[in-house]
């Protein structure tokens, strides 16, 4: 017998279809050329089967879901105790470019807002690791995740790039306040790039389940990071992962999970499933529209909130 699964999740995306609410994010010119009737889901469960609806093998860039992943490898390559030392765990309730620090130590409050996700990405693969190095690190670690080797969209690099005032700021005064050690423009670049890499919806469920599953890749079998490393990023997820929407994110859906400009929402339930969605028109916080709602039905649907009991 075929699953129900596949017209389940095709009838959650019709049921949203029409949502036509939010704004596609323009900041990034290239980003503005995204069609806004993009909606796709991936489910993936732990043991690597996905089910998929809409487009969800459309590319589309990372953006701000790598995050969790540079932090995880972060975390992997220099250790628990010296990442922290260096990026906080609070939750900001800040917009994620804010030019901000903690008072007093001057350390970025956690890794999933720009200022936290730049000095993370400067932690990946050995210290003093020459910048092709370090990226290298990071593009194969992100696709260990994906559980195939994925690639920069050049065009979004170079829009970025263009653009890119605001988190040449943020590099400066982590510079200045002598968080990172090196040349600000040039982490700005590898940063933006690590942002460009272009991932479907159903990696996304991929990259979940991997968190899921306790950081072993369903499919390949590899164990991308360890538990520790896998439990650290899902609880900075869980109270970081949505911008300033975190808590009406985790009283809502109830997942941890990551969002990004370019639409996309990933989020993990341990020991459960990954799940992976794209819509690009973006709410007030930054969140997709359709992409929250989407998640909302799974959620209350499958009963994956992590609050409740089974
Ligand atoms: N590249 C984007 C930036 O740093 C990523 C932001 C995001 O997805 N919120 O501005």
């Amino acid at each position: 017998m075929r699953s129900p699964i596949p017209e389940y999740l095709d009838e959650v995306l019709r049921n949203c279809a029409d949502d036509r609410a939010g704004a596609v994010a323009d900041y990034v010119p290239e980003l503005a050329a995204a069609d806004p009737e993009q909606l796709a889901v991936a489910v993936s469960a732990v043991d690597g089967t996905v089910y998929e609806a809409g487009d969800s093998r459309s590319p589309f860039t990372i953006q701000s879901i790598s995050k969790p992943f540079v932090y995880a490898l972060a975390l992997a390559d220099r250790g628990c105790e010296a990442v922290l030392a260096r990026i906080g765990v609070e939750p900001s309730g800040e917009a994620f470019n804010e030019l901000s620090l903690e008072e007093g130590s001057a350390r970025p409050r956690n890794p999933m807002i720009n200022v936290g996700a730049l000095t993370a990405h400067t932690l990946a693969g050995p210290p003093g690791a020459p910048r092709e190095e370090r990226f290298e690190r990071i593009v194969a670690g992100i696709s260990a995740f994906a559980g195939r080797r994925l690639e920069v969209d050049e065009a979004v690099c170079r829009s970025e790039w263009g653009t890119a005032h605001r988190n040449l700021a943020i590099a400066h005064m982590l510079r200045g306040y002598e968080v990172i050690e090196e040349d600000a423009p040039r982490v700005v670049a590898d940063y933006i790039r690590q942002c460009s890499l272009l991932v479907t919806t159903r990696d996304l469920a991929l990259m979940a389940a991997t968190l899921a599953n306790g950081g072993v890749q369903p499919v390949t079998g590899e164990q991308v990071v360890s538990r520790e490393v896998v439990r650290q990023v899902l609880s900075v997820m869980t109270t970081c992962g949505m911008y300033d929407a975190a808590g009406d994110w985790v009283t809502t859906v109830g997942i941890p999970a990551k969002s990004g400009v370019s639409g996309g929402i990933l989020g993990a339930l341990p020991g459960q499933v990954g799940i992976g969605v794209l819509s690009p028109r973006l709410d007030r916080h930054g969140n997709s529209v359709r992409g929250v709602r989407v998640c909302e039905r799974l959620s209350a649907d499958m009963g994956l909130h992590l609050m409740e009991a089974p």
